[in-house]
């Protein structure tokens, strides 16, 4: 699939046209953004395991019934994806409180919640993302019931996937956002989950310490970010035990010698 012309640039993500009007190709960069925008650096492989990482994620979600744009991963940074227009909000599905939840209702870190807790949040930069409810999306356009009924029925059963998952390598799933989007083809239009899933957008703890495998090691300043995403990896069986920890020596060349010309 040749690659076209950029068509949009996002904060951790490219996405570039195809010559098929359907599809398009993402782009993974390494670039890590906290606190609207307020906090940015570049963080050298995060790209790369977040493209790995999503498309395990989303492979396994399509096996059990779970629509997603992902059509295949091309190299180490890029999917072909299908293209969506994506519904204005972020879907925000919690398991234990923990990050914003706490600050806005002073919640206790750390509480498990009985049931998990779905929120919805207008995703607009500009301002802050707020916090919106269903009436807000059906009063304002920016979905309907009938699409927000089937969300929320992929959210559940997604966050029962994703759960048992990580419960399966040891880590615990806090919370995570999804987006959705309107796939049209042949004149039909559905509704299928989009963008990454990875832990750039979920909060996963170690079930024995609770260290944090995820962005709050860049948005608290807790360090060694890639090695936790690394370490979220070789759990899930993407990374082999051994690879990319190994720091790379670099030897010498030997000098030359070069004869002279007789
Ligand atoms: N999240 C995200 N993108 C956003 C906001 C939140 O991926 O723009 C994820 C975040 O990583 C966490 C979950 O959504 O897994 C809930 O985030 P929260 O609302 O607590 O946001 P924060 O504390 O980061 O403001």
């Amino acid at each position: 699939m040749k690659k076209g012309k950029k068509i949009y640039e996002g904060k951790a993500k490219i996405v570039f046209a195809t010559e098929n009007k359907n599809l398009v190709i993402q782009h993974f960069k390494d670039d890590a953004t906290a606190f609207n925008n307020q906090k940015r650096a570049k963080i050298e492989g995060k790209g790369v395991l977040n493209n790995r990482i999503s498309e395990y994620i989303l492979t396994n979600l399509s096996q059990i019934g779970i629509k997603n744009h992902l059509v295949k991963r091309i190299n180490m940074r890029e999917q072909l994806i299908k293209f969506v227009e994506i519904i204005p909000v972020e879907f925000i599905v919690r398991n234990i409180a923990t990050g914003s939840l706490t600050k806005r209702l002073g919640i206790e870190d750390g509480t498990v919640l009985d049931e998990p807790l779905i929120e919805y949040c207008l995703k607009d930069d500009k301002l802050g993302d707020p916090l919106i409810s269903k009436e807000h999306m059906f009063a304002f356009k920016w979905s309907n019931k009938k699409e927000i009924e089937k969300i929320d029925k992929y959210l559940h059963r997604i966050n029962d996937f994703m759960v048992g998952m990580f419960r399966g390598v040891g880590i615990k799933l806090v919370d995570f956002k999804v987006e959705f989007g309107r796939y049209k083809n042949n004149g039909k239009t559905e509704v299928i989950l989009a963008d990454e899933i990875s832990p750039d957008t979920c909060r996963l703890w170690d079930m024995n310490t609770e260290k944090k495998l995820d962005k709050d090691r860049f948005r608290n300043d807790l360090g060694n970010l890639i090695g936790a995403y690394q370490d979220v990896a070789r759990r899930l069986g993407i990374l082999h035990e051994q690879s990319n920890i190994r720091p790379i020596k670099f030897t010498k060349p030997k000098a030359v010698k070069f004869k002279k010309n007789k």
